[in-house]
């Protein structure tokens, strides 16, 4: 839609960030727009209609797109926590980033089999959402899908994940 196409014009570019050679998507200005924080938070969610019961969305900026996302489709909200914030995890997922590795926690606040739609700005590698989706599935919840803003291609996440639920509203 004309709204999508203008929300994808407001992510915005950083070359050499974090570090020298990292193209950083930057998703605030679109945050910042109503009209498109409207039109993403239904665009993450609109393929899964009806086949969730509530969103998780992974530190920190997924944080912003679950709790719109969660309202928009009345469903519930889950944080899939780096470690050692939440006070009482009831479990931990352990994955490798380029330098050591993180650790992603939840707690277990909605009932086995709930269906959960799981939610992050970029994907990269899919290192992260895939230690994310382990960790849900540990706590008994049904993973109905992965859904991303913005993916980068040519890290491998798309095939890291390998999940055909796999649903990314932008692309590079
Ligand atoms: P991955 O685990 O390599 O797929 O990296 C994805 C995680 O790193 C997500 O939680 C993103 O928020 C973050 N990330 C990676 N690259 C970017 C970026 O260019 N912009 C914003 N976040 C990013």
């Amino acid at each position: 839609s004309a709204e999508l196409r203008r929300a994808e014009s407001l992510i915005r570019s950083i070359p050499d960030h974090p570090k020298p050679g990292v193209l950083f998507r930057d998703i605030t200005p679109l945050l910042a727009d109503a009209a498109a924080l409207r039109a993403t938070a239904e665009a993450l969610v609109a393929p899964f209609a009806g086949r969730f019961d509530a969103v998780a969305g992974v530190e920190a900026r997924g944080f912003l797109l679950a709790g719109a996302a969660a309202i928009a489709s009345g469903a519930g909200l889950i944080p899939v926590r780096k470690a050692g914030k939440l006070p009482r995890p009831a479990a931990a997922e352990d994955y490798a980033l380029e330098y050591g590795t993180a650790t992603v926690e939840a707690h277990d606040d909605l009932p086995g089999g709930t269906r959960v739609l799981l939610l992050d700005d970029v994907l990269a590698t899919g290192g992260t959402l895939v230690a994310s989706r382990r960790l849900l599935e540990r706590l008994g919840y049904e993973v109905a899908g992965v859904s991303v803003l913005f993916e980068i291609d040519g890290l491998g996440g798309r095939e890291t994940i390998g999940d055909p639920a796999l649903h990314t509203v932008f692309r590079s």
